[in-house]
């Protein structure tokens, strides 16, 4: 058998071995089988990260912004010039689609380093001023080394979502993908290197979060920590940063509510419910897992909507016209099957799906689910509680706005929140009133890089993009001077 194929750590400018000697495998998730080994990373190699990301700063943090934004820039141009190449490799790690990742992850790669290497030319600072008596004026400074520990669902995207504002503020980074789909992040170390970066501004550690992730969050040298991924680890996260003061940017898990209105564009609700249920096998935080529906057309949305699940074409993600690929990982795979157990002891009816996906070829042993869609379950049910990022969307009636408010704001999360309807009154009053960091009206996944992101209640901590990014990834300090 020939040797598999190594992800190394990113460290240094150079790609290196785990301290550890010890590699993790690596799944193709539509095949079920081992294609690549990865380091295995430890609190030595975070230890070395470290190290060659303090002994950078001195020179990246000072570097004129003109020249970190041309580099910045340069990074994003090479991943489009090598977007059918990461696309296919982030298909492959991922399950998802290849045209997903051609057509969503790998150009908003392209699009987050464009955005904030632009951006970092337009970053100013705040004067407080009482004319006459005093002037203060801000610094904003960056922070010296961040960390930055990203999730498997949209792995290129999510990692540069943070790295990029990071390094345009002139921080250097250690960071950390997940150990579930790695490559494509990998492969950004090599870009990186082409693009102009000086060895040591960005370093990439593999691993495990217990193994990797836990050590960076630890390391007293790194000043502030960008997490996204699931609520449990946030709070862990957070339990070990907390007592050492660090800044923290936490982006956790929802169980977003879709409402649909009697009066809305019936078709196209329908066309973007489909896709804000499915999209990446509905492993995107954003997606509308609990769809209310307006009691008028319940039955008629139910029906059309189950019609074109139906229709979704699932497949080896890497097969044009693909549109369900596989869900990430075996343990996944069957956290998903279990949920959808849990929904039939619970009483829900399944319309659609509910069961494995088996595929032919090469595809025989990948962890393919059916899109599941299911009914007749009440909103306090765990199935309506709990997140599945799976294929798995709920379908219920409601009477009136107050209830769908009810049903929408029944949840622990608070990430995301789409409404559907023609009546814009309505759709303010609820979108005040609707617990989500993130409202979509008459929209969906409509991402406009300049705005807010992120969730409250327990869908996380602070928010991401534009400003907010920049500024969370600097430090302030007030300068006041007496007249
Ligand atoms: P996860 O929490 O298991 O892992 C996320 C990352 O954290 C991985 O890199 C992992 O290795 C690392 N990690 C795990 N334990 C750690 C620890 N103790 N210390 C430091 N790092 C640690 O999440 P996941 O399964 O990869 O991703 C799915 C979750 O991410 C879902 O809950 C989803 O809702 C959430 N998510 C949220 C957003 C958002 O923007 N709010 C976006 C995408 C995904």
């Amino acid at each position: 058998m020939p040797e598999l194929q190594k992800i190394r750590h990113w460290i240094g400018g150079e790609y290196t071995d785990p301290a550890s000697g010890e590699w993790l495998d690596v799944y193709e998730p539509a095949t079920g089988k081992v294609y690549a080994q990865l380091a295995s990373g430890n609190a030595e190699d975070v230890e070395r990260a470290v190290q060659k990301a303090q002994e950078a700063f001195p020179g990246w943090s000072t570097m004129p912004a003109v020249e970190r934004s041309r580099v910045l820039y340069r990074l994003s141009e090479l991943i489009d010039e090598r977007l059918e190449d990461l696309a296919r490799t982030e298909s492959i790690d991922n399950g998802k689609p290849l045209a997903l990742a051609r057509s969503v992850d790998i150009p908003r790669a392209r699009d987050n380093f464009r955005f904030f290497a632009t951006g970092l030319l337009h970053f100013a600072s705040e004067s407080h001023n009482a004319p006459g008596a005093y002037v203060n004026y801000t610094l904003r400074q960056p922070l010296g080394v961040v960390g930055c520990i990203s999730p498997w669902n949209l792995p290129l995207y999510l990692f540069t979502w943070k790295i990029a504002p990071a390094l345009a503020m002139g921080n250097c980074v250690v960071a950390k993908p997940s150990e579930v789909t790695p490559h494509t992040a990998a492969l950004l170390g090599e870009l990186a290197d082409q693009a102009g970066f000086p060895p040591g501004v960005l370093n990439i550690v593999q691993g495990t979060g217990p193994g990797a992730g836990s050590a960076i969050v630890a390391h007293p040298a790194v000043k502030a920590i960008s997490f996204t991924g699931g609520t449990a680890t946030g709070a862990a996260i957070a339990a070990q940063a907390a007592p050492m003061f660090k800044k923290l940017s936490l982006e956790l898990g929802g169980k977003n509510p879709n409402l649909v209105f009697a009066d809305c564009d019936f078709d196209e609700a329908l066309e973007t419910s489909v896709r804000s249920s499915f999209a990446n096998q509905g492993q995107i935080c954003l997606c509308g897992s609990r769809i209310y529906v307006e009691r008028s057309i319940y039955n008629r949305f139910r029906d059309a909507f189950v019609e074109k699940v139906r229709a979704l074409r699932q497949g080896d993600p890497l097969t044009e016209g693909t549109q369900q690929g596989a869900v990430v990982s075996e343990p996944h795979y069957r956290k998903i099957l279990a949920a959808i157990e849990t929904a039939k002891a619970e009483g829900g009816t399944v319309l659609c799906g509910g069961a494995p996906a088996p595929q032919s070829g090469r595809c025989t042993e990948g962890w393919f689910i059916q899109p599941t869609v299911i009914e007749g379950l009440p909103a306090e049910c765990r199935t309506n509680q709990e997140e599945i990022f799976g294929p798995v969307v709920t379908l219920q009636p409601f009477d009136t706005e107050e209830e769908s408010l009810g049903y929408a704001n029944s949840v622990r999360y608070g990430l995301a929140s789409t409404i559907w309807t023609r009546d814009l009154q309505r759709a303010h009053r609820l979108a005040e009133r609707i617990e989500a960091g993130i409202v979509w009206i008459n929209c969906w996944l409509l991402r406009d890089l300049r705005t807010p992101f992120g969730g409250m209640k327990d869908s996380g901590v602070g928010r991401e993009g534009g400003w907010e990014a920049m500024r969370f990834f600097t430090e302030p300090r007030n300068i006041c001077l007496k007249y």
